[in-house]
């Protein structure tokens, strides 16, 4: 039987999104568990490549968790389940939005490796949410077993057949992210092939993206601004580049972006990368507040080898 993680935070954030502005992030699959080892991954290597949904999490604590932040006065363009690997191989998910439909009007997103959309259970029941948003990162059998190192029973074309048909039977949002590598998927023939399989997902959106945060594997390289222009314009329709988050955004949403940190230190010791992963922001970003709550005497660092971790001081004002 499944053990069922043991967390006292489910969610984070708001933080700012680039494709969903403020986002309720919340986490329903242990790290590092996925479907899918993506070379760019923020996350770092999966650690349990698994196509089997369990239980993973208590939703009843979730759904309290969420009622809680709702009470304290939550703004949130979208409550997103995503988590420390792939959402839908949590068995709970069509649950966990009928039960945050039942709690609130903000939107629901899941953002998902779309890899179990084979799958009637996990088409009908992501079926339930506002907006799906899948990835596609490659054209063709070889460059998907490069890009997204699946596991064994996962195959592209499971992938987009599966995509295909919740197109058919799900009439909210679908927004696809390919996520492009420099020199990996962005010649023309991998495009010409990646526009042919959109065409089959006829997605509402289609976002480019490139590796802006550190990956998993560090000869992962972004590709400049020009050609994802470009590569945009071959896709064509709906696609559009993602554009980083509006400058005054972070700012005004600073203190919060702090209480957000305290929160993610407050789970367990963490890394600067770690804070990265866990609140979507840049290393700028997080060693700007880190600095901010070392100076106000609420985190303190400790070394461990070449690692520095960062900690809420337990005498912390
Ligand atoms: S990027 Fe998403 S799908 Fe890929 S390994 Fe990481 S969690 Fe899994």
């Amino acid at each position: 039987m499944a053990k069922k993680k043991q967390q006292t935070s489910f969610t984070y954030g708001p933080v700012p999104s680039r494709r969903l502005g403020m986002s309720l992030g919340v986490d329903i699959v242990p790290p590092k568990i996925c479907t899918l080892d993506c070379v760019y991954c923020q996350l770092g290597r999966t650690t349990k490549s698994s196509v089997t949904r369990e239980d993973f999490v208590d939703i009843v604590a979730v759904l309290a968790e969420i009622k809680g932040k709702l009470d304290a006065g939550l703004k949130a363009d979208y409550i997103t389940l995503g988590g420390s690997g792939e959402p839908t191989l949590n068995s709970r998910v069509g649950d966990l939005i009928d039960g945050i439909h039942k709690l609130t009007d903000i939107p629901v997103a899941v953002l998902t490796n779309g890899t179990l959309f084979y799958r009637q259970d996990v088409r009908s029941e992501c079926a339930k949410a506002d907006m799906v948003a899948p990835s596609l990162d490659a054209g063709d059998k070889a460059t998907f077993e490069v890009v997204n190192r699946p596991n064994r029973d996962i195959t592209i074309e499971k992938l987009v057949s599966g995509l295909e048909q919740f197109r058919k039977e799900y009439t909210g949002q679908i927004w696809l992210e390919v996520f492009l590598i420099a020199g990996v998927n962005t010649d023309a023939e991998q495009v010409r092939l990646m526009k042919n399989l959109i065409e089959r997902i006829r997605p509402d959106k289609v976002h480019l993206n490139t590796a802006v945060r550190p990956p998993a594997e560090p000869n992962v390289r972004a590709v400049p601004r020009e050609v994802l222009d470009r590569i945009a314009q071959q896709i064509g329709g709906v696609c559009e580049v993602i554009g980083e988050a509006p400058a005054g955004l972070s700012e005004r949403h600073e203190t919060r972006a702090e209480a957000d940190v305290v929160s993610v230190l407050k789970r367990r010791p963490c890394t600067i990368e770690d804070i990265c992963t866990g609140l979507g922001i840049t290393r700028h970003e997080a060693a700007k507040h880190v600095g901010h709550l070392q100076a106000a005497g609420i985190v303190h660092s400790e070394q461990r080898g070449e690692v520095t971790y960062f900690h809420i001081r337990l005498d912390a004002p």
